[in-house]
């Protein structure tokens, strides 16, 4: 059985990994809060350049967890994270983009999906839902963000679908790592959101939601889990790291929970 595990690097910088995916030696992560450089509200290790932080400092941060994972910082390429459901596909003269710099990101991107050795995909999460994917049988990999708009879009079997598309990806083959995000225990959303969940899940909705007052409690891990089953992921195969970023501000970064005043911590996916 698969587990979420928090290891601390030599550097200091404490991050989480999937087992199923270690053990095929792929190197990933989820970073936490624990052993960078920043200071309150962004305290410690925050990787977002967008957040209202010192950009030297993310800078620094970015690369201390790139060190603590094991991977290059100066090749990782990212994206303009805008909930939506795009998928690029890295190729190798996408190395390093927006590593440094949110201008230079990838545009209007969700997920991003390669089958570029050493070469890191990196995305920044306070809630949403880091899904990373590993095809270990034809050798690629795919990183979604998934909110509630990308959950309903179905971004993370999408993700799944487009390295099928481009690398002759099985969706039985794949292995796949559901981060820390809000859980189904503080994640309170209105109406609409559920109407949108209900088009989008139509068999499968009510177990998704649980009723609150005039609000909704939605789970995002297992409407990510769903679609990908639904695609064709075994669930054997998926792992829930059912870690609530809204419980666990010391760990992570919560929107939710720090009224928008916060950081991010990032998911890293590198063949
Ligand atoms: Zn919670």
């Amino acid at each position: 059985m698969s587990k979420f595990v928090l290891k601390r690097a030599a550097n200091g910088v404490w991050f989480g990994l999937f087992t199923h995916l270690a053990h095929q030696g792929l190197k990933h992560g989820v970073s936490t809060r624990l052993g960078g450089l920043s200071v309150a509200p962004y305290a410690t290790l925050n990787l977002g350049l967008k957040s209202g932080d010192d950009p030297h400092t993310v800078r620094l941060n970015r690369d201390l967890f790139c060190q603590a994972v094991g991977v290059d910082y100066a090749r990782a390429a990212t994206c303009q994270q805008v909930h939506g459901d795009h998928i690029h596909l890295v190729m190798a003269d996408d190395a390093g983009r927006g590593a440094r710099s949110h201008a230079a990101a990838v545009p209007a991107s969700d997920a991003l999906i390669t089958a570029e050795r050493g070469l890191p995909l990196i995305l920044f999460y306070a809630d949403c839902v880091p899904v990373l994917i590993y095809d270990p049988v034809r050798k690629a990999v795919g990183l979604s963000h998934a909110g509630w708009k990308g959950t309903v879009a179905k971004i993370g079997a999408k993700t799944v679908l487009a390295m099928g598309e481009h690398f002759g990806t099985q969706p039985a083959d794949c292995l796949v790592g559901i981060g820390p995000s809000i859980g189904p225990c503080c994640y309170e959303v209105d109406a609409p959101v559920v109407d949108t969940l209900k088009a989008s899940f139509c068999d499968t909705w009510q177990h998704l939601v649980v009723p609150r007052g005039d609000k909704w409690l939605l789970d995002l891990w297992h409407a990510n889990r769903d679609q990908l089953e639904e695609i064709g992921v075994p669930r054997a195969n998926i792992d829930i790291s059912g870690v609530c970023t809204a419980e666990n501000t010391a760990l992570f970064y919560s929107h939710r929970a720090e009224h928008g005043t916060t950081g991010r911590h990032g998911a890293i996916i590198c063949l």
